[in-house]
């Protein structure tokens, strides 16, 4: 819960918006500040004070306690002009809150906490769980001292500036232990504990044979990533809850799947139960891995006998591969998904020109690996490479990067043994489409017209095609200098079916310092205005240039007289 207290009218009103926007994430906190303050410190994970900083220093001051546990604090000026995140800027979630407030008032975000000035992700933001001095050595990294980096595991790790020497380390390790003065461990999410259970098991036998398995193995429970069971105790309580305490999901196989993985200790009791020999190894083993823990049984003080198995697997580490799309050209329209992946790669791979479009927002220590046109296979192959190696690779391609572009050939490629993101961007025809008016309102296709990779007369039967059925066509890649005559001859084929008005739209450069446009017709385009810079936009049959736009009507009936609108209104919203 969030708390929100302020003391002027002007702080009441910021404040009604947030609490008018977030109603179920906030509390207002009325009454006398000092008081109001005291309350939502001990009852809200974080606070939006709309005071002076300075007043809420004073407040809060006599209240801290620890750093882990105390809230994050925002504070916002009177003039409603920034959002400051004054206190648990990464714990409490202050400089992520201080974002979100800021764009919700229009205030500017306030955050003073290093990492996140010069762009080294703090320790304790890596979304794994972590042990020991992150404020020292995360510290170390920013003053430029050696922090060395140890992965027992491969993990995907967010560019970090490690060097050898020194004596502060950072360990990515699921052993378990203490990390010495001047280090920090993570916990990847590498360990799969396998679990069967009688109906009935107690949470607390659960959760007791998993800590006990895990002590004798020297394994920390921290990086357990999953509970797995057969699908027949997907609903045991004790499994659930055990898993929900851990706070880790269930994963469950059907009884059939676990019944074919070969596994050291079958046995006949969960056969006759459910259908396979084994459920606890059969089920830690079914997503792959080396079994680290063989089948164990719970013990009972009280001497019945035992409920509950387990077993434990270590997955192998996995790279991580982000394909994402930079939208056409500016920088509001790359979205703020395809900017938290591009901080969160430590290998960029990408077209030079379109790493130049975001050098400035990636991470220092970001390995890029930039090559010229043409080299497409080669840049595919590099980036599901490093991804095997246990990278995080952002692959990057100009408007979205699974059209005409990076992601196919980069799936090609790829076995399941990486985890694959794809960020959509706003492709060409789309960006085109918005300059342009409205030309794709009912069924649209996309062509590209470089035979370079596609045989001419594919595209071609292609081209007719759109044609016959009379279909919004957008051609990318529509002309360069080695490739003139290939749009003529498409727009002839067009033109074959529609008439000379036929509206065109051809856009060059959408959405980038130099963007040009016009509307032209089927029977005046000049081939000479379309470069490689461009997408041509040819309407159909009902497409209109109206008021210099052009619109493509949303179904040939929309059009219709008036008459025959009346005539059935409640189909408007259908069509
Ligand atoms: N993945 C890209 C397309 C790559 S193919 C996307 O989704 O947009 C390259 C072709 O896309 C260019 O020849 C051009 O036809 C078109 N294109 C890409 N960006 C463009 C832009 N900003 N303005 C106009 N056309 C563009």
């Amino acid at each position: 819960m969030i708390g929100l207290i302020s003391a002027t009218a002007a702080g009441a009103a910021a404040r009604d918006r947030l609490a008018a926007a977030w109603p179920e994430r906030t509390r207002v906190y009325d009454g006398p500040v000092g008081d109001a303050v005291r309350r939502a410190f001990a009852e809200c994970e974080q606070l939006v004070c709309f005071l002076a900083t300075g007043a809420v220093v004073r407040l809060v001051a006599p209240l801290l306690g620890d750093k882990a546990d105390d809230p994050g604090v925002v504070c916002v000026d009177e003039g409603g002009r920034y959002a400051v995140s004054l206190l648990g800027g990464h714990g409490g979630g202050a400089n992520e809150l201080a974002r979100e407030v800021g764009a919700l008032l229009a205030a500017e975000p306030v955050v003073t906490t290093a990492t996140d000035a010069v762009g080294i992700p703090g320790l304790d933001t890596l979304g794994l769980p972590y042990e020991g001095d992150v404020a020292g050595v995360t510290r170390a990294l920013l003053d430029g001292e050696p922090v060395a980096l140890e992965s027992e595991v491969v993990w995907p790790l967010p560019p970090l500036p490690f060097a050898a020497g020194g004596d502060r380390r950072v360990r990515v390790t699921d052993r378990a232990g203490e990390p010495a003065a001047g280090e920090v461990w993570l916990r990847p999410p590498t360990l799969v504990v396998g679990v069967g259970a009688s109906k009935g098991v107690p949470v607390e036998e659960v959760l007791g044979l998993i800590s006990r398995v895990c002590e004798d193995a020297g394994l920390s429970p921290r990086s357990i990533a999953e509970l797995a069971t057969v699908d027949a105790k997907a609903e045991e309580h004790g499994i659930v809850e055990a898993a929900a305490r851990l706070g880790v999901p269930v994963v469950t196989y059907p009884a059939g799947e676990l019944a074919a993985v070969e596994v050291p200790n079958p046995s006949d009791a969960p056969l006759a139960a459910v259908g396979t020999p084994s459920v606890a190894e059969a089920a830690a083993l079914a997503g792959g891995g080396e079994l680290l823990v063989p089948k164990r049984r719970s013990e009972r003080a009280d001497g019945l006998p035992a409920m509950a198995t387990c077993a434990v697997v270590r997955r192998p580490g996995r790279g991580r591969l982000a394909v994402v799309g930079l939208g056409p050209g500016a920088r509001d329209l790359l979205t703020e998904r395809a900017k938290a992946e591009l901080r969160r790669a430590s290998v960029l791979v990408g077209l030079d020109q379109y790493v130049d479009q975001i050098r400035d927002l990636l991470r220092p220590g970001t390995r890029i690996l930039e090559s010229g046109l043409g080299a497409e296979e080669e840049r595919a192959r590099t980036a599901v490479a490093e991804a095997r190696e246990g990278q995080a690779v952002a692959l990057i391609g100009s408007g979205d990067a699974g059209v005409y572009a990076m992601a196919s050939p980069a799936l090609a490629e790829a076995s399941d043994d990486i985890d694959v993101v794809g960020v959509p961007g706003v492709t060409a025809a789309l960006a085109a489409g918005a300059i342009l008016g409205a030309p794709l309102g009912h069924d649209h296709v996309s062509i590209s017209l470089s035979d370079l990779h596609t045989p001419w007369e594919v595209i071609e039967r292609r081209v007719r095609a759109a044609a016959e059925a009379d279909i919004v066509v957008t051609f990318y890649n529509p002309r360069s200098r080695g490739r003139d005559w290939q749009l003529p001859k498409a727009l002839g084929i067009l033109a074959e079916h529609r008439a000379p008005g036929t509206p065109v739209g051809v856009v060059r450069n959408a959405s980038r310092a130099d963007e040009s446009s016009r509307l032209t017709t089927l029977g005046e385009l000049d081939p000479a205005w379309v470069d490689m810079m461009t997408v041509v936009t040819v309407g159909n049959t009902a497409t209109r240039n109206i008021a210099g736009r052009m619109v493509t009507p949303r179904g040939y009936r929309w059009q219709e007289s008036e008459l025959s609108r009346q005539a059935a209104p409640s189909e408007e919203g259908a069509r």
